[in-house]
């Protein structure tokens, strides 16, 4: 899960890491009156979406007056947003962060991820932060210095001072950067966080550290333990499918494909849409509907998959365990009648009660394309999809 700028910074106040003043705002009344009350000479207006890049997309700018606060506020309000991350379709901006100007003297990096590998958080630091870390990253990796945090004793003071002066952080502010990097990785374990990035961490013209952005993503399987992350949700920034799914307790990503799976088990949900692209299409979501589904979850399945405006072909794949055929074949039958479908729809299935599912799927005078096995539905799915 994502939040935006403005949350990742309150948490990051929470937990004593430095941050400019600021406030989020909905209107360019709101923004002015946030810069009133700021104070001071130099404000940034800057777009909250769900996504980076936004200075080199327009979405960050610097205002020298409370006229062009209210400028930059109306024009970034509603304008539609494209950046490296959200790709050509651009993303509506709805909130803004007005905080207070700060005077850069230079910009770094910090970043925390869960490392799978060594199993610990990886804390990656550089000198060279700021709009152009991706660059920095692929041309001049040895700018990036790397450590891992060991649960058991948190980042140590030596760990975070040995980092702080790789960066080029400055003796005098050495203390300030080790309480920044500590704080912030208390942040990340407490938050149970996957994801936090400082970029930029500026040291400032008196020598002071602060995080002027901030990103978090958090783990998604951890969210029952953190309703305080959960309340920072932002349906806007997310796919409405995604969200309709989890009402259901269905695990569904949105794919950029034509062709709808709906599978029991994460594994064979993976492997038939290995099986679609072997045949040469491409899924439109990944969809398991878990091994105690019901109908009516089914008939959900069913109804997400067909908001698609791009769908072309559906593909049932189920391997019948605890999961009952019959329940399934009922399910795509009520969700036929449902949703009124109008694209055709390939059905393999095996196991548990699957000559009941089939006979359910026959009788019910639907045009379903049945298959023998896998490959044969990956193929003649792929095939409906191009309307052969
Ligand atoms: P993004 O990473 O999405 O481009 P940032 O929050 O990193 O957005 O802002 C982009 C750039 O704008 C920063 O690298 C910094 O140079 C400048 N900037 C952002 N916030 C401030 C601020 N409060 N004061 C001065 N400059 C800022
Ligand atoms: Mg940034």
């Amino acid at each position: 899960m994502n939040i935006h700028e403005y949350q990742g910074k309150e948490i990051l106040r929470r937990f004593g890491v430095a941050t400019p003043r600021g406030f989020p705002c909905f209107s360019a009344d709101d923004a002015v009156r946030a810069a009133q009350d700021l104070g001071g000479k130099v404000w940034v207006v800057k777009a909250q979406i769900h996504a980076g890049g936004r200075g080199k997309g327009g979405g960050v700018k610097v205002a020298k007056s409370i006229a062009e606060v209210r400028e930059y506020a109306s024009k970034i309000l509603g304008m539609n947003l494209v950046t490296h991350q959200t790709g050509p379709e651009g993303r509506l901006v709805r909130r803004l962060l007005i905080e207070e100007g700060a005077d850069i003297r230079k910009e770094l990096y910090v970043g925390m991820v869960v490392d799978r590998g060594t199993q610990r958080v990886a804390l990656m630091a550089s000198s060279e932060g700021g709009m152009d870390i991706e660059e920095v990253a692929s041309h001049t990796p040895e700018k990036i210095h790397k450590i891992f945090i060991d649960p058991v004793t948190g980042l140590k003071d030596g760990e975070a001072d040995g980092i702080a002066r790789k960066i080029g952080i400055p003796e005098a502010s050495i203390p300030q950067a080790r309480a920044f990097m500590q704080s912030l990785y208390k942040a990340f374990d407490e938050c149970d966080a996957s994801l936090a990035e400082i970029n930029p961490l500026i040291l400032t013209g008196d020598e002071r550290v602060i995080a002027l952005d901030a990103k978090f993503n958090f783990d998604s399987n951890a969210l029952f333990r953190r309703p305080e992350i959960v309340a920072l949700r932002d349906p806007d920034e997310e796919d409405p499918a995604e969200i309709e799914a989890s009402k259901f307790d269905l695990t569904y990503i949105s794919l950029d494909g034509n062709i709808g799976c709906l599978v029991n088990g994460a594994g064979l949900a993976m492997a038939t849409m290995d099986a679609i692209k072997l045949y040469g299409g491409s899924p439109a979501n990944f969809l398991d509907v878990g091994g105690g589904a019901t109908t009516e979850k089914v008939t959900e399945a069913f109804k997400i998959m067909l908001k698609n405006p791009g769908l072309k072909a559906i593909l049932v794949n189920i391997f019948g365990g605890i999961m009952k055929c019959d329940v399934i074949a009922a399910g795509v039958v009520e969700a036929a009648r449902q949703v009124d479908l109008k694209v055709p729809l390939v059905v393999r299935m095996k196991g548990t009660n699957e000559e009941l599912g089939k006979k359910i799927l026959a009788e019910s005078g639907l045009p379903i394309i049945a298959a023998k096995n896998m490959a044969e539905a990956a193929e003649k799915a792929v095939k409906a999809a191009r309307g052969e």
